[in-house]
C-alpha cells in the first residue's frame, strides 16, 4: 500500500515539531517503567526523525524500542503540540513488521480475528480443553495458569473461554417488548474479548436495552475491528477487516438509530483509528466511509447516559452497600472523552470511590506487550493495583475488555481481593433492584 506520509505522519517533520520541553515524559507509562530518554514520548519522536532522515537503521534494537511503546497517548493529551506519538509509532510498527516479518503466533491470532467461523471452532475446543492447563477461579472470572508454559508464567490470570460466543447465543433480531411505543432500534458491535470471554458484557447489553424497550438488532457477521493487528503493525489484515465491517454495516446501518459498542479500545478504533488509517493509507474514499459509518456509533455508556432515560431509571432501584472505583481506559478518556458518563449510571445505585489518578493506564499496551514484553505490561500494573487497593472499593469498573485482562491479572499478582466488572454489568444487576 502506498503511504501518505506528507501530513501528521511525517516523521521528520513530527520530530522537527518537537520543542523538546519534556511535559510528556512525566506522563509516559513505558518511561514510569523503564526510565531511559529513548523509551519516552521525546526519545521516540526524536529517532523516528533521524530513522526518516536514514541516519537509523531499523535494527533489532530500534525494533525493541519502538515496540515498548503502549499506545496511551498519555504524551499527546499533555503536548503543547498535541504530537501523535502514538500514531506514528503505529506506522513505524508497519515498517517493523515488513522488515522483520510476523512471528508465528500474531499471524495465527490475526488470521483468527479475519475469520469468525474459525475463531468459534478453535474458543469452543479452548472451552473443552482449558482445565487441562488451567486451574478455573470463579471469583477473579480467569483462568489460572497450572504451569509455565511459552509466554504465560505460572500462576497468570488470563481470560475464561465461553462455551458459545455471544453473537452464536442471541437471535439477529431482538424486538423490544412493548412495540406500541414505537421503539428506537440499535445494534451491538460486541468486540472480540466480550464475543468469546466476557460473556456477561453482552448480556447485560442486552438486558438494559430490553429495559429500555428498545429493539436490538444483533450484527451476525460483524469482524473484529482490527485493533490488535493495528497495534501490531499488520496492515493488510487490518485493511482487510475494516473493509470487510464498513461494506456490512453499510448495509444495514440506515436502519438503525445507534450502533453500540461496550468497548473503550473498539470503540476508539472504529470512530477513529479507522479514519485515520485510510487517511494515512491514502484510501480517501474509504476514509470517507469510515466517517459516514462512525456517525452512528457509540460508546455503549455515553449513548446511554446522553440519549436514554436510563439513568432517571435507575435512580428508581435500590443501592448496593459495594463500592464501586471507576478506571477510566485511555481509549475513552483521552480519545474520546468520555469520562462523565459511565460515572453517572452507577453513582444512582452504588458507592463510588475515585482513586487517586483513575487515569493512569493500567499498563495493558496490546497484543507484543502482553506477551513478548510482559515484564513491561507488570512493572505498569503493580502502581495500578496499589492505587485500587488504597480505595478499597469491592469493584473496579472500566468500560474495556483490554483494561480488564490487565487489570485482573495485575489485581491477582497483588493480591488484592477488588474484582473487575464492566459498568454494563453493574448497571445491569442494579436495575434487577
Ligand atoms: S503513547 Fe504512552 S507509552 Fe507511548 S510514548 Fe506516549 S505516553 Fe509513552
Ligand atoms: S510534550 Fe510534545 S513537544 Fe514537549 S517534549 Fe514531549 S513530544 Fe516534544
Amino acid at each position: 500500500m502506498k503511504k501518505n506520509l506528507d501530513d501528521i505522519f511525517n516523521f521528520q517533520a513530527t520530530s522537527d515539531d518537537c520543542v523538546k520541553c519534556g511535559k510528556c515524559i512525566p506522563v509516559c507509562t513505558i518511561h514510569q517503567v523503564n526510565a531511559d530518554e529513548v523509551t519516552s514520548p521525546r526519545g521516540f519522536i526524536d529517532l523516528l526523525g533521524q530513522y526518516q532522515a536514514g541516519n537509523l537503521e531499523l535494527d533489532k534494537n530500534a525494533k525493541n524500542i519502538f515496540e515498548s511503546c503502549f499506545l496511551c497517548t498519555n504524551c499527546v493529551d499533555v503536548c503543547p503540540n498535541s504530537l501523535p506519538t502514538d500514531m506514528v509509532i503505529e506506522e513505524i510498527r508497519a515498517d517493523i513488521a515488513e522488515k522483520f516479518g510476523m512471528p508465528l503466533f500474531k499471524k495465527a491470532a490475526f488470521y483468527l480475528l479475519e475469520h469468525r467461523k474459525v475463531m468459534d471452532w478453535v474458543m469452543k475446543f479452548g472451552f473443552m480443553f482449558k482445565t487441562c492447563a488451567f486451574a478455573t477461579d470463579e471469583k477473579k472470572g480467569g483462568l489460572l495458569a497450572r504451569f509455565r508454559m511459552p509466554m504465560v508464567k505460572k500462576g497468570r490470570l488470563i481470560p475464561s473461554m465461553m462455551k458459545t460466543s455471544f453473537l452464536n447465543s442471541y437471535p439477529e433480531n431482538i424486538p423490544a417488548p412493548k412495540q406500541e411505543e414505537k421503539p428506537l432500534r440499535v445494534a451491538i458491535f460486541i468486540g472480540c474479548l466480550a464475543n468469546y470471554n466476557y460473556g456477561g458484557i453482552g448480556e447485560s447489553l442486552v438486558e438494559i436495552l430490553k429495559e429500555l424497550n428498545i429493539d436490538i438488532f444483533i450484527p451476525k457477521e460483524q469482524l473484529c475491528c482490527g485493533a490488535p493487528a493495528y497495534f501490531t503493525g499488520a496492515v493488510d489484515s487490518v485493511e482487510r477487516m475494516t473493509k470487510a465491517n464498513i461494506e456490512y454495516f453499510e448495509s444495514f446501518m440506515d436502519e438503525c438509530d445507534a450502533m453500540l459498542i461496550p468497548e473503550a479500545t473498539c470503540s476508539a478504533m472504529v470512530k477513529h483509528d479507522w479514519q485515520v488509517f485510510f487517511k494515512n493509507h491514502d484510501m480517501p474514499e474509504w476514509e470517507t466511509r469510515a466517517k459516514n459509518v462512525a456517525e452512528k456509533i457509540h460508546m455503549a455508556t455515553a449513548w446511554l447516559d446522553d440519549n436514554t432515560e436510563l439513568q432517571a431509571l435507575l435512580k428508581t432501584k435500590g443501592s448496593f452497600d459495594t463500592s464501586v472505583t471507576y478506571h477510566d481506559p485511555c481509549h475513552a478518556k483521552k480519545v474520546q472523552n468520555i469520562y462523565k458518563q459511565p460515572r453517572n449510571l452507577l453513582a444512582p445505585n452504588y458507592p463510588m470511590i475515585e482513586m487517586s489518578d483513575s487515569d493512569r493506564c493500567c499498563g495493558f499496551g496490546g497484543v507484543t506487550m502482553q506477551t513478548e514484553k510482559f515484564h513491561f505490561a507488570e512493572a505498569a500494573g503493580k502502581p495500578k493495583a496499589a492505587m485500587i487497593k488504597e480505595t478499597k472499593a469491592h469493584y473496579v469498573s472500566a468500560e474495556c475488555s483490554a483494561c480488564r485482562v490487565q487489570l485482573s491479572e495485575a489485581l491477582n499478582n497483588a493480591e488484592v481481593e477488588t474484582i473487575f466488572k464492566n459498568p454494563l454489568e453493574l448497571i445491569a444487576e442494579a436495575l434487577k433492584k
